[in-house]
């Protein structure tokens, strides 16, 4: 069977999974939400005119007289009368206006002695002072759809007084691992064992990207175990599996999955590493199989399950950002397969970013992985590149 080129699987990938539906939460609990439509304010910021500054609410006619201080507007507590010509108000910093000043005279231009006020420095009518609306307006919109909600926002929505809103739901996503030789982080490890860290991987990765993850355990490489597991798929957005994909006489999950009611739409993409993953729908869940080998699942995850995580939650569904650095070495020629070299970029006092990839790319290292902050990604067929050249990158960090 021909590799299906990246791109391809991608676009299968993406036709085939859907926005989810909305619902409606707390401001509270809102951060890293998508927004499922335009939110609007409830009311008008400032409310009403208020003092910018601590200092004296005058009339600008009046700056060039001794004023008298008649009263108070603190912020919360306005001011109950109208001042008359003549007449000076001591206001705070978001006390409401007084009823006849136009002007607010900051506290260090003015001598102060007992109820007489001097001003020695207002420049304009007008000074200090927010008007009523100035930030936003009753009904004005806010915060777009498809906005990851961060904590700029959710300040915003509680100045409008916005208590809840839509957002998309936040797909579910089961995990399966596979492999007799897998042990939980944290237990005795026996001979012949390694510790399973492509569950803690996904189960971070979901999180990080929105996701609600759901840990299935590990199904040892037996049918019976397979199948136990695989009937705890429920009530979930996408199904993904990990290890088992490949061509070993142990790789049995896709077989027993298409018993259970796999179709698969691809196995096999024209990419390094990554090649063997598995792509279908598992009784109407978007199901992945990834390889085992961490960076190989690593990559299959960056390139079509986040986009697909993206697409759900009505996200721009174009995954990690794409960007472009120049190679600080010499990298060989593409070859049939699409190449994604772990690396690392760095930026100058320009912004200029720079990358190399001189760590191993064995795709079993985990140290390459974790010290990498992107992806080099090399067309299947590219030239040789040299020190200096501009290559895609994938900027993968948090
Ligand atoms: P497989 O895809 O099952 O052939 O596994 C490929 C390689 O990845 C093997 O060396 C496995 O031991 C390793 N591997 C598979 N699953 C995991 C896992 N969950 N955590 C760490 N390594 C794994
Ligand atoms: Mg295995």
């Amino acid at each position: 069977m021909s590799l299906l080129p990246v791109y391809d699987a991608l676009e299968r990938v993406l036709n085939s999974v859907d926005q989810l539906d909305n619902e409606t939460i707390s401001i509270h609990d809102a951060l890293g939400r998508i927004t499922a439509g335009d939110i609007n304010s409830n009311l008008t910021q400032p409310p009403f005119a208020a003092s910018a500054m601590d200092g004296y609410a005058v009339k600008f006619a009046d700056i060039d007289q001794t004023l008298e201080v008649v009263g108070e507007s603190q912020a919360g507590l306005s001011y109950a009368g109208t001042l008359k010509t003549g007449q000076a108000v001591r206001i705070f910093t978001g006390a409401p206006m007084v009823d006849g000043a136009d002007t607010v005279v900051i506290q260090e231009n003015v001598d102060r002695d007992g109820n007489n006020l001097i001003i020695n420095d207002c420049k304009a009518i007008g000074s200090n002072i927010r008007d009523a609306g100035s930030d936003f307006m009753d009904g004005e919109c806010l915060v777009e759809a498809h906005t990851k909600i961060d904590a700029r926002h959710i300040a915003l929505l509680a100045a409008g007084n916005v208590a809840e809103f839509s957002v998309f739901r936040q797909p579910k996503v089961a995990i399966l691992s596979t492999g007799d030789e897998l042990l939980e982080v944290g237990s005795e490890i026996g001979p012949d064992k390694i510790v399973n860290s492509n569950v803690p991987l996904f189960m971070a990765l979901v999180k990080e990207h929105g996701g609600i993850p759901i840990n299935l355990g590990t199904a040892q490489d037996t049918e019976e175990d397979v199948k136990a597991k695989i009937a705890l798929v429920k009530d979930v957005d996408i199904f993904v599996s990990i290890g088992g994909v490949s061509v070993g006489d142990y790789d049995i999950i896709q077989n027993v999955l298409k018993e259970a009611g796999l179709k698969v739409d691809f196995w096999k993409v024209a990419m390094q590493p990554g090649k063997p993953i598995v792509y279908g729908n598992f009784n109407g869940i978007p199901y992945f199989g990834m390889p085992g080998n961490p960076s190989s699942a690593y990559v299959c995850f960056a390139n079509f399950m986040l986009p697909a995580m993206y697409k759900m939650q009505g996200q721009d569904q174009s995954g990690f950002p794409s960007s472009h650095a120049r190679l600080e070495h010499d990298v060989r020629a593409g070859g049939a397969r699409l190449n994604y070299m772990r690396a690392f970029y760095h930026e100058n006092e320009r912004g200029e970013k720079y990358v190399n990839s001189t760590l191993t790319q064995s795709s079993a290292n985990l140290k390459t992985l974790a010290r990498s902050n992107c992806l080099i990604v090399r067309d299947v067929d590219a030239p040789p590149a040299d020190a200096g050249d501009l290559v895609k990158i994938f900027i993968i960090e948090p």
